[in-house]
């Protein structure tokens, strides 16, 4: 209570609002339309460094001082409002200032009276500097080209999706490229992820969504290498590396990149194959030979209990072909025999090119009878018809050794082994001729036997 003399309560709440106006840069107008007189508070003339005494009250003046480009948005602006259009008068310009540089303002302005015809005749109104505001905004929208250009320069998907905890997500930014890679358009995933969902191929589905809830539990970078079916293109490999923020309410915020895998996993198979194929024959060389075999080896561990014969066959003093003829027709001898180890196996049965001049094969579900009987007509394919090969016709034959693979084996080497021991029989007894392993007596061992011709 009581009363306060401070210097404050002096001054009018006229004056006051005047100042305040003055001090947050903005000046104010008061146009008489049918005169064409405008007045100009004094702050107005500050916005544009000018003493109030030289501002002129014709509003053709004040038009001038409008930016060319801005002067006809303006007048129609004004135009509008006169006409009763709009509620109120409000636009942003330049306005040249006493120096010549143009400076951002926001006019608002409001016709307060009317002719009963409806006419305006007085209108009032505000001009605020915005100078700064605009220059921010003129570097927000630089920065968002910058971005926009940048990452659409990049070659692949950058993205920002937004994940929210019950697990629907939208992309918040997806840079061009989105066409390319999921050939989709930004709007088609700006409320949801979905149709994204739908493009990935259904059998990495699952690990794709697997790997990204891991990821978001555990809040660690995201990297996939998944499939996906596009409409265009088909099947492609695509790879995302993200990383996760969390938000205060749940959602987690990812940046990230999506690439185009296609040519480097093509490339990789066929590195794969490559490194799994011998050159010379065409056959699975021993690598690939060695892990099938643990591949078959296991299957019969599981239960799967077929009847499988392992074979190893070598060609008979093929240092003396190479000797006699030179290294290169030694090649077409082993080119030679590899196709006729093909063409007598069946095609289900396993083979490939084991050593220099060494050939394996693997028989399914077969008994070492029947195994017999194939090895010995593949011994006699290879004796019976000499090969002709760079000109010469040379007379070549074989040693077979064979085993059966048994569940007591503590790896496919076992078996290979045996058929090792039962070749090295064969070729201690003569050569060109199939020895068979069998277990040693009270199954101490393994005996080899040479099998009548
Ligand atoms: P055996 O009847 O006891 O099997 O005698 P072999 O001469 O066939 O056996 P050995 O292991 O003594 O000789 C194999 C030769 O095969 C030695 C090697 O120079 C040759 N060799 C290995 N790889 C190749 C190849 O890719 N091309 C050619 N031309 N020769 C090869
Ligand atoms: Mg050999
Ligand atoms: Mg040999």
């Amino acid at each position: 209570m009581g009363t306060r003399s401070d210097a404050s309560v002096s001054h009018g709440f006229d004056d006051v609002m005047a100042l305040a106006i003055r001090g947050s840069g903005t000046g104010i107008w008061d146009r008489d339309v049918l005169t064409g007189a405008i007045h100009y508070s004094d702050g107005w003339a500050e916005i544009l460094g000018y003493r109030p005494e030289e501002i002129s009250s014709r509003i053709e003046d004040s038009y001038q001082r409008v930016h060319p480009d801005d002067l006809a948005y303006v007048q129609a602006t004004m135009r509008d409002h006169f006409e009763g259009l709009t509620p109120s008068y409000e636009v942003e310009h330049r306005l040249r200032c006493r120096d010549g540089s143009y400076k951002w303002v926001m006019s608002r302005g409001r016709v307060v009276s009317r002719d009963q015809a409806g006419r305006a005749l007085r209108m009032v109104g505000t001009t605020s500097d915005i100078s700064s505001i605009r220059s921010l905004t003129d570097q927000l929208h630089q920065s968002i080209a910058l971005m926009t250009n940048l990452t659409n320069e990049v070659p692949g998907l950058v993205f920002q999706c937004r994940r929210e905890p019950d697990n629907t997500a939208r992309l918040t930014y997806a840079s061009a490229r989105i066409e390319e890679i999921y050939e989709l358009t930004a709007a088609q995933v700006a409320l949801n992820t979905a149709a994204i969902h739908e493009r990935i191929h259904p059998d990495d589905r699952e690990m794709y969504l697997a790997t990204l809830a891991a990821a978001t539990a555990g809040l660690t970078p995201w990297h996939c290498v998944f499939r996906v079916l596009l409409p265009v293109q088909g099947l492609r490999w695509r790879q995302v590396d993200a990383h996760p923020l969390r938000l205060p309410d749940g959602a987690t915020v990812w940046h990230g990149l999506v690439v185009d895998a296609t040519a480097r996993k093509r490339m990789e198979q066929e590195l794969h194959d490559l490194a799994r194929v011998d050159h010379l024959t065409g056959l699975p060389n021993r690598r690939a030979f060695t892990e099938r075999m643990e591949d078959v080896w296991r299957s019969m561990q599981d239960g799967a209990s077929p009847q499988i014969v392992m074979a190893m066959i070598d060609i008979d003093h093929f240092k003396a072909i190479n000797d006699q003829y030179g290294h290169a027709t030694g090649d077409g001898v082993i080119r030679h025999v590899a196709s006729v180890v093909m063409e007598t196996l069946r095609s289900t049965d396993d083979t490939g090119r084991v050593g220099g001049e060494e050939f394996a094969a693997c028989l399914h579900e077969i008994d070492l009878t029947q195994a017999s009987a194939i090895a010995e007509r593949l011994r006699l394919a290879i004796a019976d018809v000499p090969v002709r090969v760079g000109g010469h016709t040379i007379a070549v034959t074989a040693s077979i050794g064979i085993s059966e693979m048994y569940e007591t084996d503590v790896s496919s080497d076992d078996a290979l082994a045996r058929a090792d021991m039962a070749l090295y029989f064969a070729k201690k007894n003569g050569r060109n001729c199939v020895a068979l392993a069998t277990p040693g007596e009270r199954g101490m061992g393994v005996e080899a036997a040479l099998l009548p011709r």
